[in-house]
């Protein structure tokens, strides 16, 4: 063999070796890409820092910028908090991301030209979350109730979304208990192509506040709060996980930068109400009535309103993504 095909051989062994991802002993098997080749899939740049003790690395264009340290197990994407499902590893000096982080987190906001796109965006269901005997979270000294809360965002919404042109159904327009299985199904027969849970939180502590919102973990993966059901199994909502990405960050970003709501994340748990559904969905923490100065703004209309034009604005963004998507833009 000559000189220049045992070199030719190196190469295509080295191109081997590189593109080869890190392996890593984990229960759902995941592979793991690290942050440089990343970044030149995404033709961004990579700048590398150091916080506290950890390695910090930021991948930058014109248009976006993440940021991923290591050992963590959330990132930015243009300055919004989005919990991954894997912490990001330090090996050999560079960090790594694995492979359902790429595929699922930032393939779907940073190149959503790759997606195959749903079947539409026009048809929404929105959600009010509890209703009749299940009053949800509540603050007694301020009498608020979540079920009457998010019945009036939802009631709110609807009519800002239908001045926008979309059809919109509740799957409760009163003061009704709906089983939560039959949120998805009502949405599934209804053809809908969006589905909104509307819901605020609480909590033992009282400090706590501020705006979350949640899609289906991918099949494999632990929640967000890594408690819940870690088996491979992949359920029906799970065909949507691209776009239940998309859709959750439009309006967790709209959320935190319309609203005085304090950014805890794109998370992922799985909800009654987004596993089996039909179409892209998520699960909105409008923010926690159990905190007495966030409780108060939730208690107000107008509030309210603010909220549910920035769920809208968060609509339309992600409709003019489908859009885009479809046209092959
Ligand atoms: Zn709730």
């Amino acid at each position: 063999m000559t000189h220049i095909r045992w070199n030719l051989l190196f190469l295509a062994f080295c191109a081997v070796l590189c593109n080869r991802p890190l392996l890593a002993a984990t229960p759902a098997q995941d592979q793991y890409y690290s942050l440089s080749k990343v970044a030149t899939q995404l033709g961004m740049k990579a700048a590398r820092s150091v916080v506290g003790d950890k390695l910090q690395i930021t991948l930058s264009s014109q248009w976006s910028n993440v940021v991923l340290r290591e050992s963590q197990r959330s990132c930015t994407i243009n300055d919004i908090t989005v919990h991954l499902s894997k912490a990001v590893i330090k090996r050999h000096g560079t960090l790594y991301l694995s492979e359902s982080d790429y595929n699922k987190t930032i393939i779907p906001l940073l190149l959503p030209q790759k997606l195959s796109p749903p079947k539409g965006c026009k048809r929404i269901v929105l959600d009010p979350g509890h209703g009749g005997k299940d009053n949800g979270a509540e603050n007694k000294s301020l009498k608020l109730k979540e079920k009457h809360l998010a019945l009036s965002l939802a009631q709110s919404l609807k009519g800002i979304l239908e001045q926008r042109g979309y059809t919109v159904y509740l799957t409760r327009s009163n003061d009704t208990f709906i089983e939560l299985d039959d949120r998805p199904k009502n949405a599934g027969a209804w053809n809908a192509d969006l589905f909104i849970s509307l819901h605020f939180n609480a909590s033992a502590t009282t400090s706590v506040r501020g705006a979350e919102t949640y899609i289906l973990p991918p099949a494999g993966h632990v929640s967000t709060s890594g408690s819940s059901y870690n088996g491979n199994a992949s359920l029906s909502g799970n065909r949507w996980d691209e776009w239940n990405m998309l859709l959750g960050y439009y309006v967790q970003k709209q959320l935190v930068q319309s609203l005085p709501a304090s950014d805890r994340g794109l998370k992922r748990a799985r909800f009654a109400v987004l596993r089996t559904l039909n179409c892209p969905g998520i699960l909105v923490e409008g923010g926690f009535v159990s905190n007495n100065s966030e409780g108060a703004n939730i208690g107000s209309a107008a509030y309210r309103k603010k909220m549910a034009i920035a769920i809208a604005d968060a609509v339309d963004s992600y409709s003019r993504t489908f859009e885009r998507v479809k046209n092959g833009k």
